[in-house]
Order: structure tokens, then C-alpha cells, then sequence
């Protein structure tokens, strides 16, 4: 994982989660607290993977 967003040097850094939860509780815990955001259902090789919550800058 990185440590730092490459757009704005912040440090909160939630990875983007693909696909269907198959712990829903876990899923939406998870996004609250912000280590994770929701990407979509469709995954391609060429998603990212990293998501800044602060500048919103997203990259793999
Ligand atoms: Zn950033």
C-alpha cells in the first residue's frame, strides 16, 4: 500500500474496492472509516487502485 498520494503528498490513502462485498457489514465499515472506496462493478486491467480522500487523485 502506498504511503503518500503522488498528486498531493496526503497520507489518506483508501484502496479501491471492486466488485460485489461479500461482507457487506465489513464493506460499509470500511468506507465510513475510509481505508476503502467503492469502484464500481466492472473490473478491467486497467483500473487504479489507489484512491486519495483528500484530492480524490486515483492511480495503480
Ligand atoms: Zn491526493
Amino acid at each position: 500500500m502506498p504511503k503518500t498520494c503522488p498528486s498531493c503528498n496526503g497520507k489518506n490513502i483508501a484502496k479501491i474496492f471492486y466488485g460485489y462485498p461479500a461482507d457487506m457489514d465489513w464493506y460499509l465499515k470500511s468506507i465510513k472509516t475510509k481505508k476503502i472506496v467503492g469502484g464500481g462493478c466492472c473490473v478491467t486491467n486497467h483500473d487504479p487502485k489507489w484512491q486519495c480522500t483528500e484530492c480524490y487523485h486515483r492511480w495503480r
